[in-house]
C-alpha cells in the first residue's frame, strides 16, 4: 500500500461569495474551476479554485454561508494553509497584495524558507512559502498572474493541537507521512509520492483554547489517493486501527471518506479521479452552475435561491 500523495484539497468557510471569487480568482489567480452547491445544503454554493484544471494539490474549496459569523482560531483545527511560490516571486506578491488592498504580516523564515503571511477576506490565515522544488501542475495561462509569479499549488497546512503525538501517529502510521524536523513548537511531516502539497505542520499549543468554527475557518483537509481501490484499502486500514471512518461518499469530482484526527481536526481521503473536466470542458470550467444528477430536478428552485456569480474578465496583475 502506497503512502497518501499529499494534500488533495482544502475546504473552508466564507461569508460573501463575491468577495471570495474576487480574492481567489482575480487576486491570487486561482481559477474558479467549479461552481456547484453544497450537496448536503443545496441553497449554498460550493466554489472550487485551483490551477487551470483543478489538479489535486491545488484545490481550495469554499462554502460561502452568507450569515456565518467569523470563526476564531484555536486548537483542534487547521489554522493556516500555505501556497508555494518561487523565491523570485516574493517581491511581486508583496507589491501585488498591497496594491490589491490586502495587508500582509511580517516576513518570516521557517525551515530555511521565506514565509509571507496574510489573510483572505474572511480572515482565513494564508501563507506564501518560497521553494524551488518541482511542482507539476497546469498553469492557468488566461489568469491574472504570469507564469513565473503564479502560485505553485499547496505547500502545507498548519494544525494547532494540544498534543502532537496522537495526530502525528495517525499521519505516520496510517497515512505514510514521515517526521522531517522541528523548529520551536512546530513539527513538520512530509508525504511521499508527488510534488505538491507534501507538508503537514503541527503547532504544539498545550492548554490553549479550542478554535471556534465560523467564516474564515478551515472545515477539513483532504489527502490524496490515486483511485477507488486504494481508497478502500485506506478505509479498511483505518477501521482496523479503530479510527471511525465514514463510508465512501460520491462528491462528483472525487470520492471521499472522512475521519477525525485525535486532536479533533477533520480529515478526508479523496481520489484523484474523476476530476473537474468530468462535467464541463476545460475551457468552460467554473462558468456554469453544475449540479449532480440527483439535484438536477430541483435546479430552478436552487438557482433562485443562489446569488448570481458573474465572472468578470480577468485583468493581468500589474503591481
Ligand atoms: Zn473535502
Amino acid at each position: 500500500m502506497k503512502p497518501v500523495q499529499g494534500l488533495h484539497h482544502i475546504t473552508a468557510v466564507a461569508s460573501n461569495p463575491h468577495k471570495n471569487v474576487e480574492f481567489y480568482h482575480h487576486v491570487l489567480g486561482q481559477r474558479l474551476v467549479k461552481k456547484t452547491v453544497n450537496f448536503d445544503d443545496p441553497g449554498t454554493y460550493h466554489l472550487y479554485y485551483g490551477d487551470e484544471v483543478g489538479t489535486p494539490g491545488t484545490i481550495m474549496t469554499y462554502f460561502p454561508w452568507q450569515h456565518m459569523r467569523p470563526g476564531r482560531r484555536g486548537n483542534g483545527e487547521t489554522a493556516a494553509m500555505a501556497y508555494t511560490i518561487r523565491p523570485q516571486a516574493m517581491g511581486f506578491w508583496q507589491n501585488w497584495l498591497k496594491k490589491s488592498g490586502i495587508s500582509t504580516g511580517e516576513r518570516q523564515t521557517r525551515f530555511g524558507q521565506d514565509v509571507l503571511p496574510f489573510t483572505d477576506p474572511d480572515g482565513l490565515p494564508l501563507e506564501l512559502i518560497t521553494s524551488d522544488d518541482p511542482a507539476t501542475l497546469q498553469f492557468w495561462a488566461d489568469g491574472p498572474i504570469g507564469a513565473s509569479d503564479a502560485l505553485q499549488g499547496f505547500h502545507s497546512v498548519t494544525l494547532w493541537l494540544d498534543q502532537v503525538e496522537p495526530t502525528a501517529n495517525l499521519l505516520t502510521q496510517q497515512l505514510g507521512y514521515r517526521f522531517i524536523g522541528e523548529e520551536g513548537n512546530r513539527f513538520r511531516y512530509k508525504a511521499d509520492g508527488n510534488d505538491i502539497g507534501l507538508f503537514v505542520d503541527i503547532l504544539h499549543r498545550p492548554g490553549q483554547p479550542q478554535g471556534q468554527f465560523g467564516a474564515g475557518s478551515i472545515h477539513h483537509i483532504a489527502f490524496r489517493t490515486v483511485d477507488d481501490t486504494e481508497q478502500l484499502e485506506y478505509l479498511q486500514k483505518l477501521r482496523q486501527a479503530r479510527v471511525q471512518v465514514t463510508p465512501v461518499q460520491d462528491r462528483q469530482y472525487f470520492h471521499s471518506i472522512y475521519f477525525r484526527s485525535p486532536g479533533g481536526v477533520l480529515f478526508e481521503i479523496a481520489t484523484d479521479a474523476p476530476g473537474f473536466p468530468y462535467d464541463e470542458p476545460v475551457a468552460e470550467l467554473g462558468t456554469h452552475l453544475k449540479l449532480p444528477s440527483w439535484l438536477e430536478q430541483h435546479r430552478p428552485a436552487i438557482e433562485q435561491r443562489l446569488p448570481e456569480i458573474e465572472l468578470k474578465p480577468v485583468a493581468p496583475a500589474i503591481p
